[in-house]
């Protein structure tokens, strides 16, 4: 019997089944977008070492499942030459998710797409004391639960009204699912407690009164799901793609430093000084406004 205890036995991507002598290989996919090629080579991969057929994750991956752990090696180098390597799913930074964000969603108020392949390219697969997963929304509908991951960020735009302009007419009103906006002596009030920062009524207003006061990306820390979901918390505001992934390195690396393995760092957070941390970053990184 093949023993699955070494090696390339021990990558995070590489899951021991029910039957021990079988394992499930999951693949590095940022943001779940694979060119066609790649899924046809995937296919050829999961005939040659699997089954005919293959499993698709909640964390947008694809998983080949029933692998020969002797084969192992093999299989990864085709993985690799696939375009689409031996994934992760241990205590590391693992598959980093993302919704089709302003490549195709009408909704959505940033490019998710890219920042996924950006936070991929410095982050994936590295060890931690806890897993991370890192998930991204284009907007506050947060299809790929940002605020249940360990490091969530979602795409915000804040409306403002132009001064004068205002008719009243409502329909701003009527597209602001949140109860947000209300007419008030003949014209309309935001209300900023309610404001999801969705961005829906900006382009709503026939007299071409509310524009936007700027898209930017909220990033949380400390979300879970599972047996007990939490809430991620809210860490900073940040204006740009770049300013993200410097924030998410940051916290991937005061992680690192300062978590104890064996707790979910929603449990740690408080330990972990997660307010003095918040008030650090919020004066390291330019051009951003603390929550
Ligand atoms: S989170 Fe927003 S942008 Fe992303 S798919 Fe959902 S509705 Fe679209
Ligand atoms: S941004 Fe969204 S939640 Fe805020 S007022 Fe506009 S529609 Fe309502
Ligand atoms: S849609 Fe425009 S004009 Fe009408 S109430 Fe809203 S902001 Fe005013």
């Amino acid at each position: 019997m093949t023993r699955i205890d070494d090696g390339i036995h021990m990558k995070g991507g590489v899951i021991t089944e029910r039957d021990s002598t079988r394992c499930s290989v999951r693949t590095r996919i940022p943001g779940g977008v694979i060119g066609t090629q790649q899924l046809q080579g995937i296919v050829a991969i999961a005939e040659r070492y699997g089954q005919e057929w293959i499993h698709l994750t909640t964390r947008q991956t694809i998983e080949i499942p029933h692998i020969d752990p002797s084969r192992l090696d093999q299989l990864a180098a085709d993985l690799s030459a696939n375009g689409t390597p031996i994934g992760s799913e241990r205590d590391e930074v693992v598959n980093i998710t993302a919704c089709p964000g302003s490549e195709r969603c009408k909704f959505a108020t940033i490019d998710t797409l890219s920042l996924a392949r950006a936070l991929d390219v410095k982050l994936f697969g590295k060890e931690m004391p806890v897993k991370i997963r890192i998930a991204i929304s284009g907007c506050p509908n947060a299809c790929t639960s940002p605020l249940l991951s360990e490091i969530g960020v979602i795409g915000r735009n804040t409306p403002e009204r132009t001064p004068g302009i205002c008719t009243g007419c409502g329909t701003c009103v009527e597209y602001c699912k949140e109860g947000a906006i209300k007419i008030w002596n003949g014209i309309s009030v935001l209300n900023p407690d309610l404001c999801v920062q969705c961005g829906s009524c900006i382009h709503s207003c026939p007299f071409g009164s509310l524009s936007s006061a700027g898209g930017h990306f909220l990033i949380t820390v400390g979300g879970r799901r599972g047996r007990h979901p939490r809430l991620g918390r809210e860490l900073i505001n940040v204006a740009t793609a770049d300013e993200v992934v410097a924030v998410v390195e940051r916290v991937v690396g005061w992680v690192y430093r300062r978590a104890w393995s064996g707790r979910l760092l929603c449990e740690q957070l408080d330990d972990l000084k997660f307010d003095e941390f918040k008030t650090d970053i919020a004066g390291a990184v330019q051009d951003v406004s603390p929550i």
